[in-house]
């Protein structure tokens, strides 16, 4: 990158809040409760970032329903009691805002839980534009929820990146012409993120605002 990035696309989850351990946990109790079946947790997160009616297909496409149904009721009793902030990171998100820079969220996550992870951690105010799932048809890895939002931010991939913890995001970035970050403080390990070589892998806070160009 040259020039910092006038437009910073984040992935939301494993990203920018912290929703490792409720995610995990809702994955657990769901395949615990519904199928009996004890799995390791790398197996339960690992594919974290599609839409959550396809990773429950993945543990059961018969049962994918009843998962769904008993991941979301866990999962929002626990939201407030699990959920975190990653320290630092609405500290960058208010500077970069101070420096002039259009900031967005592009999640798989419904609306409405967006909705509910902002009524935990307040930092729906740092971001122009949020694209969550209701948005287009087809989702990360596609690039089309990654279009929608530059559209939305009346913006061209190449003044814009995306910073995102999983493959799915880095693939959605790139395919969609953006510079992209890999973050490894979310749900996939370093070696995963290696794997999509994206352009930057930061490990820390302080990485990425070097990278966008803060100090
Ligand atoms: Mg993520």
């Amino acid at each position: 990158m040259s020039a910092p990035p006038r437009i910073v696309l984040f992935d939301l989850d494993g990203t920018v809040i912290d929703s490792t351990a409720l995610i995990r946990e809702s994955h657990r109790h769901a395949v615990r409760t519904v199928l009996g079946t004890e799995l390791a947790d790398d197996v339960l997160v690992a594919n974290v970032g599609i839409p959550l009616i396809e990773q429950m297909k993945l543990f059961d496409p018969e049962r994918a329903e009843d998962l769904m149904a008993a991941y979301q009721e866990w999962n929002h009793r626990m939201t407030p009691e699990l959920l975190r902030e990653y320290e630092g990171i609405s500290a960058l998100l208010a500077d970069l805002r101070a420096g002039g820079r259009s900031l967005g969220i592009v999640t798989s996550k419904a609306g409405p839980v967006v909705e509910l992870a902002w009524s935990v951690l307040p930092l729906a105010q740092h971001f122009d534009v949020v694209v969550s799932s209701e948005a287009t048809d087809r989702h990360k890895p596609h690039p089309d929820p990654v279009r929608h939002a530059l559209i939305e931010h009346g913006g061209r991939p190449d003044e814009a990146v995306l910073v995102g913890d999983s493959p799915f995001d880095l693939r959605a970035g790139r395919a969609a012409g953006l510079t992209t970050i890999a973050v490894t403080w979310g749900f996939f390990p370093r070696p995963v993120l290696e794997r999509e070589r994206p352009d930057m892998i930061v490990d820390t806070v302080p990485e990425l605002r070097a990278a966008l160009g803060l100090s």
